[in-house]
């Protein structure tokens, strides 16, 4: 029987929700590119509910605990004195999301003798050491697409926030003001600006599908071009690489995932050669961005606004400088764990299990890394291009 390691980020200041916004969910049949929904044998909880901090168990407690299986569920995981580190040394299954990720770091992994999977419940596995999971034969598995439309979403949304100014025109309200001047002095109309997608994968497509009815001019750069109808359908340009389409464009959105390759590429050289009063959007990962340029770059006037939702570390410090920069929206990790995409990671969370300790195949759309190497969508996204 296995024992199983899950963190989960706290329950609210005010306690576990008794009631919600909204009594159900929208059906959702299929994911755009067809794949399939989870299809656990069942589920345990009631789609909208809290599932993704601690007293929601991602729905888990019940079909674990039936099984003979043990569960641990924590969201203390700073530390070698934290619960996660100490009850590590004997997990069989290590689970937590990115929004509240448990870092298993070489030495973590190298004290986690029985580990065996790590289950990103979401998107994005970087923070498991890939190299050492591969070194240990760990499966390392993730559920796929189960937020990348709301991810795709809150791009959107954050970019309107931005290029809108929208953040100063609340407070201005919160604050019982009417200053017009004020609120308007930097705010413009996305319409007819020039937007770059870097990384046009499924987030990323998505980001293309929901900003071309604004009229905006798109760009893209990814390590494959898309098919050649795609590009027509929304007008597309393709660049070779990062450095030419950042040169191009108003607004510049970021979903790759976090590689060698990806991390820091947002560097003081590379925002230097945007345009004056650009704005970044970066959704993906917080490390992908060189933390002290952006803040120069916010202050200095070369970047006009700076979003999204992911930082380094997590959860970010009281002092990290992207709260308190200039010209800011950023959220705390926040895109991914909607209600409704909780719902699906934690079906898919039971997909993942259900499969594991049956010795059942996990589908390859959710394997990062599997029998020491990349598997299924880790040899395509994370591994480095042929
Ligand atoms: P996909 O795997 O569908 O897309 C990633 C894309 O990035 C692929 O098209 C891949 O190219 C491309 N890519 C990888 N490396 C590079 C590179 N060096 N240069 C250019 N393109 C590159 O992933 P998703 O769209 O589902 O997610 C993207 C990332 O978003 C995740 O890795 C994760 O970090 C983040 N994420 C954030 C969430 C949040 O809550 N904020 C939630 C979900 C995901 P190709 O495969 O064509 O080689």
């Amino acid at each position: 029987m296995a024992k199983v390691l899950l963190v989960l980020y706290p329950d609210p200041i005010d306690g576990y929700p008794p009631v919600y916004a909204r009594d159900s969910l929208p059906v959702i049949e299929t994911y755009p590119n067809g794949q399939t929904l989870p299809t656990p044998e069942a589920i345990d909880f009631t789609p909208g509910e809290l599932l993704g901090s601690v007293s929601g168990e991602l729905g888990l407690r019940k079909f674990l605990e039936d099984a003979g299986h043990t569960l641990v569920v924590t969201s203390d995981k700073e530390g070698t004195d934290s619960e996660f580190e100490r009850e590590l040394v004997d997990a069989d299954v290590v689970i937590s999301q990115p929004f509240w990720p448990a870092y298993l770091t070489p030495e973590r992994i190298a004290k986690a003798k029985n580990l065996t999977l790590a289950v990103t419940a979401g998107i994005g596995s970087d923070h498991v050491d890939l190299a050492s999971a591969i070194e240990r034969g760990i499966t390392v598995a993730e559920v796929t697409y189960s937020n990348s439309i709301g991810v795709a979403e809150h791009t959107v949304m954050q970019v309107l926030a931005l290029v809108r100014d929208f953040v100063p025109q609340y407070k201005i309200v919160v604050e019982g003001g009417w200053n017009i001047a004020d609120a308007v002095k930097r705010s413009y109309d996305l319409e007819g600006m020039d937007v770059g997608i870097f990384a046009a994968g499924r987030i990323g497509r998505a980001v293309i599908e929901r900003l071309a009815p604004f009229g905006v001019k798109l760009h893209y750069n990814d390590r494959y071009r898309l098919p050649a109808e795609v590009e027509a359908q929304y007008n597309l340009t393709f660049h070779e690489d990062i450095r030419s389409l950042v040169k191009e464009v108003d607004v510049l959105t970021v979903h790759a995932p976090l590689t060698d390759e990806t991390k820091g590429l947002l560097d003081d050289e590379l925002l230097g050669t945007m345009r004056r009063g650009s704005y970044i959007v970066n959704p993906a990962r917080g490390a992908i961005a060189d933390r002290d340029a952006i803040v120069r770059a916010l202050e200095s006037g070369q970047l006009a606004g700076y979003a999204g939702d992911v930082w380094f570390p997590q959860p970010a410090p009281a002092d990290h400088p992207w709260r308190t920069m200039p010209h800011h929206a950023m959220t705390p990790h926040t895109s991914g764990t909607s209600l409704n995409g909780q719902a699906r990671y934690a079906a898919g969370t039971r997909e993942i299990l259900e499969n594991y300790f049956a010795g059942r195949p996990l589908r390859p759309e959710y394997l990062i890394v599997e029998g020491g190497s990349y598997a299924g969508t880790g040899a395509h996204s994370y591994a480095k291009k042929d």
